[in-house]
């Protein structure tokens, strides 16, 4: 046997024990976008690695050490594996000219890349759903967009969420706040770590939020940032949580949450949970008033989220909010091959009134054991035609979940009909049902099994 080929270190396989979660996840979060009217928009996976250090900012975690960047080696062009998906969005938006006539609700689910150390919770493929608001100046979209996330974990069920929030203000009132913050750093400049060091000059505010335990006395009574903020970014805020407290959402205000990246002012957030251990955010979002303008855009406020899918996830599981597989409602027992063209049309009329139907195949497996029809020898069927006995056909719709099977013997088919035998319910009954009435048969059970639809 040749070497197998493993997936790349911290990018993980969703498999079909798992990805019914993703897929009814992903429905969630479609018809809640939908009520709000947000749109979907669908950006490229590879975008200019320019876009990321001027979005971002040259001095973040993600673009200082996170980003796959690389060159195209066909053309030399810098590219980089999107590390989140808000400056591609904004570029989208200026590039294909959204704003033209009316502000935008977008939102956007899929993969991004970020080059971090593996562990529970902490991918170098993850994925993010996510939502932005641009166009808006009001704190009513922030509210909007808190809401939105808030009914989402309400709707998925999920305990022990809690909403953190801080208001950075406008990039001169930053401006204020960092000179006073350097000046306290610099009276302590013996107590700061490697990293604070290097950002003392370059992005003091980041040292707030340090992971590093020395630090925390010396970053709770540091300069608070919301004490340099202005009466209109006051009242913003202020505006905020009137509408959060009207509608009974909690929260708690963390002067210290400055998030990772440079485009945001005004609202921050996070939504955290005590239940995933050390990476406990699940949501983070807030303000972004002049990423659009930055990235050539005209001047356009603009506020987002964006949540991590296997966070989410980790959290339904570690609640036992457990959703039920997908399963199937009918399975077709073939014990001939040659029955085919008639099952085909059964079937597909099932399929056609939205049943869940499997057929029987034989498993390739069969293949290894199987003897091939020597020339000559034609009463050995090929391996495509041996189905297996009708004892392992019914093993397989049994432990397929399937509701009922539908036996297409030979006996009945020469009659034209079918047997219809229900596999759950306890007396195990049978019947005979025309396969010519099969569609009828279907509807019936269609509208018992789905009767919303
Ligand atoms: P953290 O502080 O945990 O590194 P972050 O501030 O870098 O998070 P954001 O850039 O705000 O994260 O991304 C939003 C969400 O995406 C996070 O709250 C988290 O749920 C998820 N996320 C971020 N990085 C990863 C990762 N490497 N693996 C899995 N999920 C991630
Ligand atoms: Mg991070």
């Amino acid at each position: 046997m040749t070497e197998k080929i493993t997936a790349v270190k911290g990018m993980n396989d969703v498999l079909p024990k798992e990805s019914h979660l993703w897929e009814w996840l992903e429905g969630q979060v479609r018809s809640l976008m939908k009520s709000y009217a947000y749109q979907n928009i669908r950006t490229p996976i590879v975008e200019p690695t320019a876009l990321f250090v001027r979005g971002l900012g040259e001095v973040t975690d993600i673009v200082e050490k996170e980003m796959y960047s690389f060159e195209d080696r066909l053309n030399g062009e810098q590219l980089t594996l999107r590390p989140e998906a808000t400056a591609g969005v904004v570029r989208s938006v200026v590039e294909n000219n959204l704003l033209y006539d009316a502000p935008r609700r977008l939102y956007y689910m899929g993969p991004m890349f970020r080059h971090e150390r593996p562990q529970r919770g902490r991918y170098r493929q993850f994925h993010q759903m996510g939502a932005e608001a641009i166009g808006f100046a009001g704190p009513e979209l922030d509210a909007e967009l808190i809401l939105m996330a808030h009914a989402l974990w309400q709707q998925l069920g999920l305990k022990d969420v809690r909403l953190e929030l801080n208001s950075l203000g406008q990039p001169e009132e930053r401006a204020q706040h960092r000179q006073a913050l350097i000046a306290y750093l610099e009276g302590h400049s013996h107590m700061l770590d490697e990293e604070a060091k290097r950002r003392l000059y370059s992005n003091p505010l980041r040292i707030l939020d340090t992971k590093n335990p020395e630090l925390q006395t010396l970053a709770n009574e540091a300069p608070r940032l919301i004490d340099f903020l202005g009466k209109t970014s006051l009242a913003h805020f202020e505006r905020l949580k009137a509408i959060l407290d009207a509608n009974a959402v909690p929260y708690t205000i963390n002067p210290r949450l400055v998030r990772g990246m440079d485009y945001y002012n005004l609202s921050v957030f996070e939504f955290v949970t005590q239940s995933l251990g050390s990476q406990g955010t699940i949501c983070g979002g807030g303000r972004y008033d002049y990423l659009v303008e930055e990235l050539g855009g005209k001047s356009s406020p603009a506020v987002g989220w964006a949540f991590g899918v296997e966070r989410v996830l980790e959290l339904i599981r570690a609640q036992e909010l457990v959703q039920s597989a997908h399963s199937i409602d009918c399975f077709a027992l073939v014990p001939d091959a040659a029955s085919f063209p008639v099952v085909f049309q059964a079937v597909e009329s099932l399929r056609r009134l939205g049943l869940k139907v499997q057929m029987h195949s034989p498993a390739a497996a069969n293949a290894k054991t199987a003897v091939e029809p020597e020339q000559g020898a034609d009463h050995i069927p090929p391996v495509w035609e041996q189905m297996g006995s009708i004892k392992s056909q019914f093993k397989r719709a049994d432990s397929s979940g399937a509701a009922y099977a539908l036996i297409f013997g030979a006996d009945e088919l020469s009659k034209g009909a079918v047997t219809v035998k229900a596999l759950r319910d306890g007396e195990g009954a049978q019947r005979i049902e025309l396969l010519k009435d099969i569609a009828q048969w279907g509807k019936a059970l269609q509208s018992s099994l789905y009767p919303n639809s």
